[in-house]
């Protein structure tokens, strides 16, 4: 079987999805479906909501996308406090007893998490629970964070809860639940993002805007990088505090979560996500000089909101060069020798009746490891395109993620190991254009280009995690999430 994880091999993978409600009038667990379904993008391997009416913890999980996994419905999951969480992971962690939300019964009793992000001392800090008698159920680093909470001895939720985030390095955006409240934080450098909505009768954190948009909850804010919020009432404010013992003294908001992983309908820290992508690709149209195209088509989905940006700088038409199909499974039979099928074709088709005869620019938010996008330029020269320019709305992906993002070892990155003038004949396209990291920083309207994380560009790793990596003291956990 050819798996569709295996065509999207070309592109980075966001690792998670969270999702926690709190109201005693909405039906949460429904609620959380919903909001499941808009973080869909941010994980389809996995999926699970936990619910407590204030005695009783339900949890219902396991492999495959939202539709599938809740394909029975929602029944037995009734409360006031409800959390969920949608999965993609790496290749052989892909296994059941690792789908979250992870559910532990301690001495103040019952214990629900989700967590979208990466550990980068999760080793370490396995190690040292191990040899001091703690057993663990799962491979996933975020088991640590529970065993953590459930071990402290300070009196509250809260208060357990900040005393193991101030253990734990990398990138999180996690939600806690136990049977009275629900605790969202996020690291301290804010590199996954989570905002807070308000409902009528309650209360919503998520990665996303686009959640809260489907729930019917209005946008407050973002989760500050380094804050802790305690929800605990339909109605009052959550409330608020620094956790962080140290702050570091800039962000690191991830670029990429505007380059490609988030939707583009989201806003994440009040920069809009479509915009920032359309930006991305008016930049990267005045930065490419002497193409003479006679239109911009994208790769989509992905790469539309900047092909849109490029047409409209270029004053060239924006067209739908490649279709494609909406209606692909997961997997499909392998074909044969003798067919010979390009895979590719199967999700994108180009339609001859626009490229036929015409220079194409052709958009793309980015080339990971370089195995679909020559297979793209070809499908546009069969179908009898004159010139093929293929032009990137991100830099060059040379080093690997440390921050939930999945990227597999660096020699794997096509631009780490070619040069542009190489990957543009491995991928037989007439030329290729990447923007340029200062054009990238341009490309947002709100943020501060200096608070953001550009590490899988140039290697500048904000936490140094890169270091103590190559020391290999730290991120040897098998799985992240
Ligand atoms: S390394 Fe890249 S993908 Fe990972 S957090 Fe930084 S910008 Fe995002």
């Amino acid at each position: 079987m050819v798996t569709e994880k295996a065509m999207a091999n070309d592109k980075l993978h966001e690792e998670c999805g969270v999702f926690g409600i709190y109201s005693h009038k909405d039906d949460v667990a429904l609620n959380t479906y919903w909001g499941l379904y808009a973080l869909q993008h941010r994980g389809q391997e996995s999926a699970g909501i936990a619910v407590t009416d204030g005695k009783n913890m339900n949890i219902k999980k396991g492999m495959g996308l939202v539709a599938n996994v809740f394909h029975d419905g929602i029944a037995g999951l009734e409360g006031h406090i409800g959390l969920g969480h949608v999965r993609y992971s790496t290749t052989g962690a892909s296994i059941a007893y690792n789908v979250q939300p992870l559910k532990v019964y301690y001495d103040g009793g019952n214990l629900a998490l989700a967590h979208n992000g990466n550990l980068t001392n999760a080793a370490e800090l396995r190690s040292k629970l191990t040899k001091s008698g703690v057993v663990f159920q799962t491979t996933v680093d975020t088991e640590l964070v529970l065993s953590l909470v459930a071990r402290s001895r300070k009196a509250t939720l809260p208060e357990r809860v900040a005393e193991a985030a101030n253990q734990i390095e990398g990138a999180f955006a996690i939600i806690i639940m136990n049977d009275e409240e629900l605790v969202a934080f996020r690291d301290p450098y804010g590199f996954r993002p989570m905002c807070l909505g308000r409902l009528d009768n309650g209360w919503v954190v998520t990665s996303e805007t686009c959640a809260l948009d489907l729930v019917g909850a209005k946008y407050v804010r973002d989760i500050k990088p380094g804050e802790m919020i305690v929800i605990k009432d339909d109605y009052a404010e959550p409330e608020s505090f620094m956790y962080a013992d140290k702050m570091p003294d800039r962000c690191a908001h991830c670029i990429f979560e505007y380059v490609y992983f988030a939707r583009p309908d989201s806003i994440i820290d009040k920069e809009s996500v479509y915009l920032a992508r359309v930006n991305m690709g008016r930049q990267l149209a005045r930065e490419t000089k002497n193409i003479d195209a006679d239109l911009v088509i994208s790769v989509p989905d992905s790469g539309t909101p900047a092909a849109i940006g490029y047409g409209l700088e270029k004053g060239i038409p924006f067209l739908e060069g490649l279709t494609k199909n909406k209606y692909i499974g997961r997997t499909f039979i392998q074909p044969t020798q003798k067919q010979r099928l390009n895979a590719v074709k199967l999700k994108l088709n180009a339609n001859r009746a626009l490229v036929e005869g015409k220079n194409v620019v052709m958009v793309d938010d980015s080339i990971v490891r370089g195995t679909t996008s020559g297979k793209i330029v070809q499908l546009l020269k069969d179908a009898g395109a004159k010139s093929v320019h293929v032009c990137i709305s991100s830099p060059p992906v040379k080093f690997p993620c440390y921050y939930g993002i999945d990227t597999s070892a660096r020699k794997e990155l096509i631009a780490s190991t070619k040069t542009e003038a190489e990957i543009q004949e491995y991928i037989k396209a007439d030329s290729l254009h990447y923007i340029s990291m200062e054009g990238l920083r341009k490309s947002l309207s709100v943020l501060n280009p200096d608070g953001m994380c550009y590490a899988c560009f140039n290697g500048d790793y904000p936490d140094g995690a890169d270091k103590v990596i190559r020391q290999g003291t730290k991120y040897l956990f098998e799985t992240k999430c």
